[in-house]
């Protein structure tokens, strides 16, 4: 795996005055644009007394091949309409029971978005008590395709169930959606993120049309997959490098007491009765020296991390730097300052 698509569902936060009319069905995809890589992680930043959102920190754009495939989809749909109706229809023609099952749409009389500070009845299941005259109205669409709009998506911990806090996020990030999942992801496993949108992230918000959004979703994600060239995603990094190192460093560094770990017996360096093998002279030159380096370092980080298959001698490198420590230190004592090597 070189690339990933964050397919799911998401709260729309609808825009009218500026012409963003999102509706339940319709998609959200991240996209860069500025200084935003088109996920932005909102509980990250603050909202300053004067007003104005101060955003911390960055997530990753989406890689590259990706945002290609992306620009090349947009640029055919001035052109054609997009597949995502006759995938959703033939995914219903293929397997009839989904339609008992809500995965078609729940149809536009069943989505209704409410005004700012128009509450919902918390006593009530369903919004049939709900104030009428705080229905937004919304002309009607000339199809019931799902639209697709490219923007911000905002992420975190928090379900968002209140207009008030969605349209902050719109005036904080310019966001189009809100989601609980792309935030922890972006930085360890870049990828685009598809957003079918369910609810307007409101005290109104249910369940009714989670099903249908997460194939709305489903569905732009293979019209996406069309246009992935495979040649140049053979030239991104697996995610199997790019997880296995970042993770497993960032995890190590900072999650586990070093101290803690255990040494597995008979295994130390110099334990009784074990004969090493160093790395042959005038071998490994770069490499030795990089570790060297960080072990005569005092602020190291407490972890050299050594990666690679089975067999292409990490424990032999382990070995010969061990044996130089040694040598650097006749009287015997090694002094990592509690780094693992
Ligand atoms: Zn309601």
């Amino acid at each position: 795996m070189r690339v990933g698509l964050l397919g799911g569902i998401g709260g729309g936060i609808p825009d009218l005055e500026q012409g963003v009319d999102i509706r339940l069905g319709d998609v959200v995809i991240s996209q860069p644009s500025g200084t935003s890589g088109g996920v932005e992680q909102y509980d990250l930043g603050k909202s300053t007394t004067g007003g104005i959102f101060e955003r911390k920190g960055m997530l990753n754009a989406p890689p590259t091949v990706l945002l290609t495939a992306l620009q090349s989809l947009k640029a055919e749909h001035e052109l054609e309409e997009s597949q995502m109706s006759i995938y959703l229809t033939k995914m219903l023609e293929r397997r009839p029971k989904m339609r008992s099952t809500g995965h078609a749409s729940p149809s536009v009389e069943n989505d209704v978005l409410y005004r700012t500070g128009a509450e919902h009845i918390q006593s009530m299941a369903t919004c049939d008590a709900c104030d009428l005259q705080g229905q937004v109205s919304r002309p009607t669409r000339a199809t019931s395709r799902p639209y697709i709009h490219y923007g911000v998506v905002a992420s975190g911990n928090q379900v968002i169930k209140s207009s008030a806090k969605r349209d902050q996020l719109r005036t904080d990030l310019g966001a189009l959606c809100v989601e609980m999942e792309a935030a922890g992801l972006m930085n360890n496993f870049p990828c685009l993120v598809i957003r079918g949108i369910c609810d307007y992230a409101d005290s109104h918000k249910n369940d009714r049309w989670q099903k249908y959004a997460a194939c709305t979703a489903a569905a732009f994600a293979k019209e996406l997959l069309l246009h992935v060239s495979a040649e140049q995603t053979s030239h991104e990094e697996s995610i199997g490098q790019i997880l296995g190192i970042a993770t497993s460093l960032s995890r190590l560094n900072t999650k586990i007491d070093l101290d803690q770990l255990r040494v597995a017996e008979g295994a130390e360096f110099d334990a009784y009765g074990q004969v090493h093998a160093a790395c042959h002279p005038a071998t490994r030159i770069d490499l030795l020296h990089s570790i060297q380096n960080w072990a005569r370092q005092p602020d190291r980080k407490r972890i050299f991390w050594l990666n690679g298959m089975a067999g292409t001698g990490k424990s032999t490198i382990s070995w010969t730097i061990a044996q130089w420590l040694t040598d650097q230190a006749p009287s015997g004592v090694v002094d990592l300052g509690g780094s693992f090597f």
